[in-house]
């Protein structure tokens, strides 16, 4: 009769110590041996299983993916790029890409390629500006001149943006 309780009390520390060290062999012993309360079981049961869901869990999810890919920048008012500076000879308009050597290029053609003007315009406004003008803002949209021309825009008197007269290279 005295030696119940003390086989019982061991019992309990066996059942703790697969808690801890193998919680799955714990858990079995908990339930066959012991005699808690049902939801004492229940409850231990439950930090486990959730336990092991914190754990296992995030090894199932995808790795988060980092930035990449391609951005639209059609949408994007001016979209500034960074790089080294083209020698000037390689402005706008510039058209020697791919070309191997002087003598073997081909020749599109003699002209001399025109400089593109560019010019600044509000989607709701009537006139284009230069850049520097105090009508150009942030959201203001930037326009090759003939583009503006053909937009409807006319230039503005107060910045002196340049008139385009069709048929000039702009
Ligand atoms: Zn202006």
């Amino acid at each position: 009769m005295q030696r119940a309780p003390r086989r019982r009390k061991r019992a309990t520390w066996k059942t703790v110590f697969f808690l801890v060290v193998c919680f799955p062999y714990g858990l079995f012993l908990m339930w066959r041996t012991q005699r808690w309360h049902p939801a004492v079981k229940g409850l231990v049961t439950a930090c486990f299983a959730a336990l092991t869901v914190a754990v296992f869990l995030p090894m199932t999810m995808p790795p988060t993916r980092g930035g990449g890919g391609v951005r639209m920048v059609g949408a994007e008012k001016n979209v500034a790029v960074y790089g080294p500076e083209l020698p000037a000879s390689m402005g706008d308009g510039y058209a020697g890409y791919g070309v191997v050597s002087g003598a073997a290029a081909p020749v599109f053609s003699d002209a001399p390629e025109a400089e593109v003007t560019y010019v600044y315009a509000n989607d709701n406004g009537k006139y284009y500006h230069l850049s520097d003008c105090k009508y150009v803002a942030s959201y203001t949209r930037k326009y090759a001149l003939p583009v503006a021309y053909y937009n409807g825009y006319q230039p503005c008197l107060e910045c002196g943006a340049p008139t385009y007269v069709p048929g000039d290279a702009g």
